[in-house]
């Protein structure tokens, strides 16, 4: 090990070492924890795999957690969800563990930035290593679903320090036991249900052998909803007040609700916020941990 503290050098096994780290990110607040081979994205297109954010990586550390509290779930107010739906949380702790690494094992390490580079492309797919390392399935609704805490947000950093690797999980989390049941009763599911993509919505699909074997998700549309203030509204506002050449209408639209949640949107947190939950809302996958009093 390359270690440079002399008392809180992490172990020189991998596996101790990935413990460590571990217990590292759950105590922080992580939910889950899993490890990635850095080799293992070539579902990930050239220029966007670990390699491309770090040359000579050969793990991806992927942690998940900041969900929405139970409580979220319960308040009929469901624009207070922008406060509790940002993964900066989630990054923080991240940032936490690269300077472990750093600092204790001597290796490299970056987190993966949560944002998107350019054509709107994630700089690494959070979903991809949150699969690859076993800390979830994809759902129809799009979410990386883990099978006990369902929905969560994702953080995952890049290392030169070879770890033992946690896999992709066998077992799908979607659809749910409850969603097969529904399905075969009514042909939807909760959350086809609560958005259709034949009536103006998101999402459809066919469930054969309890799997999903065809998969209707319109993410245009999706996008479109979950991120209403911000950024790219606040470009599509300010291209349209200045091509206002009426003063008060300017005026107004400037100091409109719209314009208003958009700049808050964006500066109250330096990534963006999910504004429709509809289909985790009814999701059944982490519902037992909803339940409180
Ligand atoms: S996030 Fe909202 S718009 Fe997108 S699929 Fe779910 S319910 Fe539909
Ligand atoms: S409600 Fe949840 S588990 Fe069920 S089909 Fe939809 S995303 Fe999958």
């Amino acid at each position: 090990m390359k270690g440079t503290a002399q008392t809180d050098e992490l172990d020189t096994e991998d596996s101790t070492v990935k413990e460590e780290l571990k217990q590292a990110a759950l105590k922080g607040g992580a939910l889950v924890f899993g490890v990635a081979d850095a080799s293992a994205f070539t579902a990930a297109p050239e220029g966007y795999r670990p390699t491309d954010i770090l040359p000579g990586a050969r793990s991806v550390v992927v942690i998940g957690g900041s969900k929405p509290r139970a409580g979220d779930w319960q308040s009929p107010n469901y624009q207070h969800m922008e406060l509790s739906s940002t993964n900066d949380r989630i990054t923080a702790l991240s940032m936490r563990l690269a300077h472990t690494i750093e600092r204790q094992a001597g290796y490299y390490a970056v987190v993966v930035p949560p944002g998107v580079d350019q054509g709107q492309l994630p700089f690494m797919s959070l979903a991809l290593a949150a699969e690859l390392a076993g800390c979830g399935t994809p759902s129809l609704a799009g979410p990386v679903l883990h099978p006990e805490h369902g929905f969560m947000y994702f953080s995952a950093l890049v290392t030169t320090l070879s770890l033992p690797v946690d896999g992709p999980l066998t077992h799908p989390a979607c659809p749910a036991p409850a969603c097969v049941e529904m399905y075969q009763r009514s042909g939807a599911t909760p959350c086809t249900t609560t958005c259709p993509i034949e009536d103006n919505g998101c999402l459809g699909g066919t469930i054969v052998d309890g799997r999903w074997t065809e998969r209707q998700y319109d993410r245009a549309r999706c996008m479109a909803r979950v991120y209403n203030y911000w950024v790219p509204t606040f470009q599509k506002i300010l291209t349209e007040t200045l091509d206002e050449p009426d003063n008060e209408q300017r005026r107004m639209m400037i100091n409109s609700t719209l314009f208003s949640r958009s700049l808050w949107s964006m500066t109250y947190a330096n990534i963006s916020q999910g504004q429709c939950f509809e289909c985790m809302r009814v999701c059944p996958v982490d519902q037992a941990n909803r339940q409180l009093s």
